[in-house]
Parts: structure tokens; sequence; C-alpha cells
């Protein structure tokens, strides 16, 4: 089966009204950070180079709600960046080890996997190839926090 996935950022929408609002969707300020390099960003799937101007605000990656609808801490850009720059999977987070977490389209917890550095791409695949699945969240292998989101094309 060879399906095509999609990567999904924190959207476009939520950076705009987060960055209008001057404060998170959960009432967190938002606080200007400069970079230490390394931070992943999740409003454009990169790896943040040290000076780059960043914030840490709370995100809830999931839409369908329910339990299993955890919020987050995200760090993005503190102004509008373009979001991912390409359709593949992000090139920054290839060779880190990742937490592959999948969901059913109700949002319940499926088995998850660790993926070794390099091995998310084939590991999502074989996640994908369960019909059951509607979504994986790649996370840090530490601190569990969502990268980002990952979908079948529509
Ligand atoms: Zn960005």
């Amino acid at each position: 089966m060879n399906t095509e996935l999609e990567y999904v950022a924190v959207p476009a929408a939520d950076l705009e009204r987060i960055r209008c609002n001057d404060h998170d969707d959960f009432g967190n300020p938002i606080v200007p950070l400069t970079s230490g390099g390394g931070e992943p960003l999740r409003c454009c799937l990169t790896i943040a180079p040290a000076g780059d101007r960043i914030a840490l605000v709370s995100h809830r990656p999931m839409t369908a709600g329910g339990p299993y609808a955890e919020v987050g801490p995200v760090f993005v850009h503190l102004s509008d960046c373009g979001g991912p720059a390409s359709d593949s999977y992000p090139a920054d987070f290839r060779d880190r080890r990742s937490v592959l977490r999948p969901y059913d389209a109700s949002g319940q917890m499926l088995d998850g996997v660790l993926a070794a550095a390099g091995t998310a791409e084939v590991e999502l695949k074989q996640l994908f190839d369960d019909p059951a699945v509607d979504t994986v969240q790649v996370r840090n292998v530490i601190a569990g926090c969502w990268n980002f989101t990952v979908r079948r094309q529509a």
C-alpha cells in the first residue's frame, strides 16, 4: 500500500491568532526569546538556528478532541515565517529519534512506535498500513512534546 502522507505543523491561522492576541489559546503571554540553536520549530518544521526570534507557546495539536487531546509546549517563530517549505518529511527531523503515536479517527490512542534515528518515515508508512490509523503524532523521545502530525493526503 503506497500511502501519500501529509505533515502538519501548527496551522497558519492558529499562529496568526496567537501572534495577534499576544498570548496563546491557553492564556500564556507571548514571551520573545532568542534561539540558542536547536529548538524544534512547529511553525515551519525546522530546527532553529541560533539567533532566531522565537517563543514557547501552548498548542493542542489534535482537532478530534477527547481525553487524548493533549496541550503541550511548542517553539514557534515570533513572526510569520511562511510555514513549512516542503510537503515531504521535514528534513531537519529525519535524523532524530522519535516517538510515533497513532490515533484513530475518534482520537483514541493506538499502539505507538519508538523510531530510531532515520527510520521514522518507514515506520510511519507501516503504521498507516493499518486502516484504523487516522493520524500519527511525531513526538520528542525524552520530553514527549509534539513535533508535528502526519495524516493521509485527502
Ligand atoms: Zn517558523
